[in-house]
């Protein structure tokens, strides 16, 4: 078994996490989130929803995702998800399939409450089990 013990977020991150969740577009759901993507690399990239009127909005995890694809990236160690409150906010199933194209079974998904503390953790395995991925594909 993978360990699965989350990286301890400091406290400048914990504020980065929680201003990035309040800088949300959210007027339609009014749930803002806010996602903090540890690349394997140790470089930070944050990320919030963003809703459009035809609500097809962009999630929080796709933002840090695609920050983290621009510079050159490709492999999560961890990830924080801050919701607007004390509930879990755990990544939607779109976003699992999108965070497991660049999890490798190290990778710790950490859902906090609304302060920045951890509520759970997961691996990649327990948020989309037996999942679809590059090596169902056949080889180009
Ligand atoms: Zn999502």
């Amino acid at each position: 078994m993978p360990e699965t013990r989350p990286a301890p977020l400091s406290e400048a991150s914990r504020q980065a996490l929680i201003a990035v969740r309040d800088s949300a577009y959210a007027p339609y759901s009014r749930h803002p989130v806010g996602a903090l993507l540890v690349a394997e690399s140790g470089q930070h990239y944050l990320g919030c929803n963003v809703e459009s009127a035809n609500f097809k909005g962009l999630c929080a995890e796709a933002g840090a995702i695609s920050a983290m694809i621009a510079q050159g990236e490709r492999e999560i160690a961890t990830l924080y998800v801050i919701g607007p409150g004390e509930h879990l906010c755990t990544p939607c199933g779109d976003c699992r399939q999108r965070i497991r194209e660049f999890a490798t079974p190290e990778t710790v998904i950490v859902v906090l409450d609304g302060n920045g503390a951890p509520l759970r953790h997961y691996t990649m395995e327990q948020l989309l089990p037996d999942s679809f991925g590059p090596e169902n594909l056949p080889p180009s």
